[in-house]
């Protein structure tokens, strides 16, 4: 049995069809972790790519976060995001552990995720330290991650909004991992209600998520004019790399 891990990303949605594809729908079985905070538009996505791929979408959630919401996690964590290791306690919870929990129940042969030709190096870092059973398919078929995109796009399926609206990826709005005040400037113009949240709640707990002029500062002190490096477009998604 082979798992496909689906973020609502393009790069995992292609990487699920190519799967299907070459190994048929009775073998795969593809896997999702919500996350309360991602647009709800990713689930009409995920509707959409069901029907594509022909298999049904399956959810893996942590059953200690039912609601699978990250601002609960923040709470009860008391922490937002980790600044040395780059990582995020939400992460942990509603992936990394969601996914473990659902592999020790279901007992997959072969993993697939979103990798990408030009994320050869992750796949290779995740083989080492986490899982060696993984099939590279798109690293296989020389994917990047706008070849991903347009495959979708080909299917006449219309990706998250988000990628519209400029946003990286298909992650939740308002992601505690980016320092940038170039993205944080981009949640407080496009859902403002989500950066006045996320304002908010680091300001309670104590997270200084934005790194400005060198400093990580709170997110209420950022001038709304501060910018750093532009965005990159289709960066990743916040499927397993989100774990990293
Ligand atoms: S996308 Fe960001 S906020 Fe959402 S679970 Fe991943 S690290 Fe946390």
């Amino acid at each position: 049995m082979i798992a496909v891990w689906f973020s609502c990303g393009a790069a995992s949605a292609a990487a699920a069809k190519l799967t299907v594809e070459k190994y048929g729908t009775g073998n795969v079985r593809v896997v999702n972790n919500p996350v309360a905070e991602e647009d709800a538009d990713n689930l009409r996505f995920l509707d959409d790519v069901q029907s594509w791929i022909g298999v049904e979408v399956e959810q893996a959630v942590n059953p200690a976060f039912p609601s699978a919401s990250a601002r609960e996690v923040w709470d009860k964590r008391k922490a937002m995001s980790f600044a040395k290791s780059g990582g995020a306690p939400c992460t942990g919870e509603l992936k990394k552990k969601a996914r473990q929990l659902w592999e020790a129940q279901n007992k997959p042969d072969w993993h697939v995720f979103g990798f990408t030709i030009d994320e050869k190096k992750r796949h290779e870092n995740f083989v080492l330290t986490e899982r060696e059973n993984v099939l590279p398919v798109l690293i296989n078929a020389g994917m990047t991650k706008r070849d991903c995109a347009v495959m979708v796009q080909d299917a006449g399926i219309v990706l998250p909004r988000v990628y519209e609206q400029g946003y990286p990826n298909a992650n939740c709005l308002g992601c505690v991992k980016a320092t940038s005040p170039t993205y944080w400037n981009h949640v407080r113009q496009i859902n403002p209600d989500v950066f006045r949240d996320r304002a908010e709640q680091s300001r309670r707990l104590g997270v200084r998520l934005v790194r400005y002029k060198g400093q990580r500062i709170f997110l209420d002190e950022l001038p709304p004019d501060a910018k750093g490096r532009p965005m990159k477009s289709l960066k990743f998604d916040c499927g397993i790399i989100c774990e990293e």
